[in-house]
């Protein structure tokens, strides 16, 4: 009898947002812009290279994020998706019985990504539905090797500022790898969110997470990456599934990073609808936390099922936390109205 990892039994599944036949999806946190526009030419006139590997160093893609950061080529390590890089990440710096901390409510792949890499995961509980650091800070231990801080978090859209951010840094001892995922950048102010590779970047154990899955609406596409120290990016190089990030997708990620201004317009959109929804939600009488992101946190507790059954019966999908609480992501002006009409008429 084959003999599966005892670990695997408890591991939780990742849930996709779901997706039903003419429904209006606000459950997967993307970006409502479809492609940008030099984005289209770019897969079409590649298509006929997919019969060959694509550039196992993905050189110009490295090329175009370092000139992008301002930082070496050497510091960045791309993957399938900012999920893959997380798993790189991991492989990298955590074994069997090393702990990884993160809060919790988070990202749902770090418990299973850090669990598939052998470790054990510590969740930390949020305070106010946002990161608490100083408990964070608390639950490092001697056999701590890594510690997420998801800024924004998703899904509850809180985002921690400057001061806090840098003193949990000073906090963490030198030998625990801090990963910032910064996969909703794109959506927070800058002026009370801060870009965690402008704060930290210097940092021997600090690496910061950027994906092409929302602001740049590469989500099918399967695009990240990490800035860390070149010797962790080097590893994290190494832990790649060889070939994982596509031909196409290198090439689309190249041209969405030249389209940067694009990209801020359509961000904007994104964050005064954010604001708009979140706004009419609050008269609605729901306690929305402040989003620095694409999408907003409904702490329903024991009604996120049902308001999220009402949404889909309307035909419009989000995504239930069950018990905790339902998120729901920005979309176009038009999908958000629907959304709101289906809040209000729950209430009513
Ligand atoms: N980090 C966070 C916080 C996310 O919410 C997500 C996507 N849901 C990711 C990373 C991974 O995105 P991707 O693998 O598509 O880059």
């Amino acid at each position: 009898m084959v003999r599966v990892r005892a670990s695997l039994s408890r591991l939780p599944s990742y849930v996709p947002g779901r997706k039903l036949p003419g429904a209006v999806v606000l459950a997967s946190n993307e970006s409502p812009h479809g492609l940008l526009p030099g984005v289209a030419a770019t897969l079409v006139e590649s298509a006929g290279g997919v019969s060959r590997y694509p550039d196992l160093h993905a050189s110009s893609l490295i090329e175009a994020l370092a000139a992008h950061h301002a930082v070496e080529p050497d510091r960045i390590a791309v993957g399938a998706g900012s999920s893959e890089v997380c798993g790189q990440l991991l492989h990298t710096v955590v074994g069997p019985g090393d702990e990884v901390v993160f809060g919790w409510r988070s990202f749902e792949a770090y418990p299973i990504l850090t669990t598939v890499a052998g470790g054990t995961a510590v969740p930390v509980p949020l305070r106010d539905h946002a990161l608490d650091l100083d408990a964070m800070a608390a639950a490092i231990t001697a056999r701590t090797r890594l510690v997420f801080v998801c800024n924004p978090n998703n899904p509850t859209s809180t985002a921690v500022g400057a001061r806090a951010l840098t003193a949990f840094a000073d906090r963490v001892p030198r030998d625990v790898l801090i990963v910032v995922d910064e996969a909703y950048r794109e959506y927070a102010d800058p002026a009370r969110v801060p870009d965690g590779l402008a704060l930290l970047g210097d940092r021997p154990n600090v690496a910061v997470l950027r994906t092409f899955s929302k602001a740049y609406g590469l989500a099918g596409l399967r695009v990240g990456y990490c800035v860390a120290p070149p010797g962790i990016a080097a590893h994290v190089r190494r832990t790649q599934v060889p070939f994982s990030v596509s031909g196409l997708a290198q090439r689309a990620a190249v041209v969405a990073l030249g389209e940067r201004a694009e990209v801020a317009r359509r961000a904007a959109l994104t964050v005064a609808e954010r604001d708009r929804v979140a706004g009419r939600l609050r008269e609605l009488g729901h306690d929305v936390p402040d989003s620095e992101a694409n999408f907003v946190w409904l702490p329903l507790g024991a009604d996120s099922g049902d308001f999220a059954r009402h949404c889909a019966d309307g035909k419009v999908m989000v995504r239930p936390f069950p018990g905790e609480g339902v998120r729901v992501t920005i979309g176009l002006p038009e999908e958000n109205d629907a959304l709101l009409a289906l809040a209000a008429s729950r209430r009513g």
